[in-house]
């Protein structure tokens, strides 16, 4: 089913979080994760790689993973995915100018929630929804592999002391949604390398 998928991870921004290309069959169906920054540079690397995106898939509102989303919508007509509790972040929330980004507003066309199935070419990505580093944060999971936002990180986790951040929901997914996972699954988180499950159990402190 997933065997076809091929992931490249593009790093963009100040903030320097990885954006996600997935191909998910041979026709090049692609799911973008988390478009943050330099839409131009994205859409030259799309269409270099021959992908033909289908969804664009936010792991949460912050600038940082969004800030693309809508150029990258108007370049390939695809639509636009996130949690219902973070939709209003990136349609009309969060102050202008944030952590050297100019905020780019764009409209949400399809809400997720936990347990939903995307399907893209012949690929089905899975949601999970994993709210604490803020109420919308989901990860997306494709097979073995999980992308993770900014809820896990090689070493550590994501913060909980932004709007809509909570410690208390953050321990709980951890425990309940991440924790729980088969240890080969492959981690893709939003910034900084990739990791497992099993590592993380061993080596991150919040696992
Ligand atoms: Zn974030
Ligand atoms: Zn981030």
């Amino acid at each position: 089913m997933s065997q076809e998928i091929e992931v490249r991870s593009i790093e963009v921004g100040p903030l320097q979080a990885n954006c996600y290309l997935l191909k998910c069959d041979q026709e090049g169906s692609a799911a973008i994760i988390d478009p943050g920054d330099e839409a131009e540079r994205l859409v030259h690397a799309i269409k270099q790689a021959g992908l033909k995106p289908e969804a664009i898939l936010l792991t949460h509102g912050h600038i940082d993973h969004a800030n693309a989303a809508g150029a990258l919508k108007d370049s390939f007509g695809c639509p636009i995915y996130i949690h219902p509790a973070d939709r209003d972040i990136v349609e009309r929330g969060e102050s202008p100018v944030l952590w050297g980004l100019v905020r780019n507003h764009c409209t949400v066309d399809k809400e997720v929630a936990d347990t939903d199935e995307i399907t893209i070419g012949e690929t089905k990505i899975g949601v999970l929804h994993a709210p604490g580093h803020t109420g919308g944060s989901v990860c997306y999971q494709v097979g073995s592999l999980l992308f993770t936002g900014d809820v896990l990180f090689k070493g550590s986790i994501g913060r909980t002391d932004l709007p809509g951040g909570s410690d208390a929901e953050m321990m709980q997914t951890l425990k309940t949604r991440i924790s729980v996972l088969d240890g080969e699954t492959l981690v893709y988180p939003g910034h900084g390398p990739e990791t497992t499950i099993e590592h993380e159990k061993k080596f991150n402190p919040f696992l």
